[in-house]
């Protein structure tokens, strides 16, 4: 009898994911499960050929395998082949239903585990958040062994198959029908055993080393802000892809700017007289001195607004703007002499010189009343 194209067996396509071909294995699983049809060859024999095919093809080695040599890989050796040899049948059958069991069918010597993020705190200058900034890090990682490109073993010929699991990494304990996996105690998991360990890192196929990173911090980063480093975590084992690593923003404060989103805040001190009379003072940006007219008559807390002085937006066009707000500063510690001056400017005051006072007083002659 000539053997069924498995994915013709299992109703998919060529091209059908791996949850595609787990969710029809499990379908057809269901429907021809022997205790459902007690006493049925027919039933048993289309629960068989689903399992054999769901064996392979859901296996990415031996599914690649089988796209290019068809059946005839299966006699290619490299482990695999019958499933149901031991217990019965229903082998793989544990591996798709053991969340059942709380179990996982995760199975480590067949799929990579993906290495673990890693995170950095770094610290910024006020100006390397503005401008952006280039830097170079040294960051400790655990890394594939450079000698033995990860496999623990001092060369190919000292990894052996585990002989427990014939490879894929589980054990399975019969629990009535069903079989249980749990991770095969002689290997941990990897399905290999090494003969001889790798002496550089002792047949842990990793090593600890100090990275050196370029890394382009862009301008407008603030405070919180995760820079991204794909595949610069730690190294996946078996296989599995490199974690990433993950630049924690911190934006140091600033002793005369502050910081909102990308508009700058800034206090400048100014005499009463400058003040009054009005000034050309001399104001403090991100790129240097700028000048700034203040009119005569500015009020204390008076804010001006420079534009496009403030920070680049982040991934963005444009800046954002740099406010000064006017702190005029009341002298202290007179002479004898301002004293004076100070005693003839009131007597020669008038009110309208002081327009606020003017409005208040006369609001608060109406309340006293
Ligand atoms: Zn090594
Ligand atoms: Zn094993």
């Amino acid at each position: 009898m000539s053997k069924r194209d498995y994915y013709d067996v299992l109703g998919v396509s060529n091209s059908a994911t791996a949850d595609e071909i787990k969710k029809n294995y499990r379908k057809l699983a269901l429907k021809y499960h022997p205790d459902r049809n007690p006493d049925d060859k027919a039933a048993e024999a289309s629960f068989k050929e689903a399992s054999a095919a769901y064996e392979v093809l859901s296996d990415g080695q031996r599914r690649a395998q089988y796209d290019q040599f068809g059946h005839a890989a299966e006699n290619m050796g490299g482990g695999g082949g019958n499933p149901f040899q031991g217990s019965g049948f229903g082998d793989i059958f544990g591996d798709v239903f053991s969340e059942f069991f709380g179990g996982s069918s995760r199975r480590p010597g067949s799929r990579g585990q993906p290495g673990a993020d890693l995170t950095y705190n770094m610290d910024l200058t006020f100006e390397q958040a503005a401008f952006g900034y280039s830097t170079e890090l040294v960051i400790p990682r655990m890394d594939l062994c450079d000698s033995c490109g990860g496999s623990g073993a001092r060369s190919s010929k000292d990894i052996e198959v585990c002989p427990v699991c014939s490879g894929t990494g589980q054990q399975r304990i019969q629990q009535g029908f069903f079989s249980v996996s749990t991770t095969c105690s002689q290997c941990r998991g990897t399905g290999k055993l090494i003969k001889s360990p790798c002496p550089r890192c002792n047949g842990r196929g990793r090593v600890n080393i100090k990275k050196k990173l370029k890394v382009n911090i862009p301008a407008g980063i603030n405070t919180g802000a995760r820079v991204k480093l794909t595949g610069e975590g730690e190294a996946g084992s078996n296989g599995g892809r490199r974690g990433s690593l993950y630049l924690i923003i911190n934006v140091l404060e600033h002793p005369i700017f502050e910081r909102d989103d990308y508009d700058i805040h800034c206090k400048i001190p100014i005499s009463i007289t400058q003040a009054a009379l009005g000034s050309d003072i001399e104001v403090p940006t991100l790129e240097g001195r700028a000048r700034l007219t203040i009119p005569a008559g500015t009020q204390n807390g008076k804010i001006f607004r420079l534009k496009n002085k403030g920070i680049a937006r982040l991934q963005r066009s444009g800046l954002g703007d740099l406010y000064i707000r006017i702190v005029v500063e009341i002298p202290t510690n007179l002479s004898r002499r301002q004293k004076e001056l100070l005693e003839e400017f009131t007597a020669i005051s008038k009110e309208d010189s002081s327009p606020m006072k003017k409005s208040f007083m006369a609001k608060l002659k109406d309340f006293l009343i």
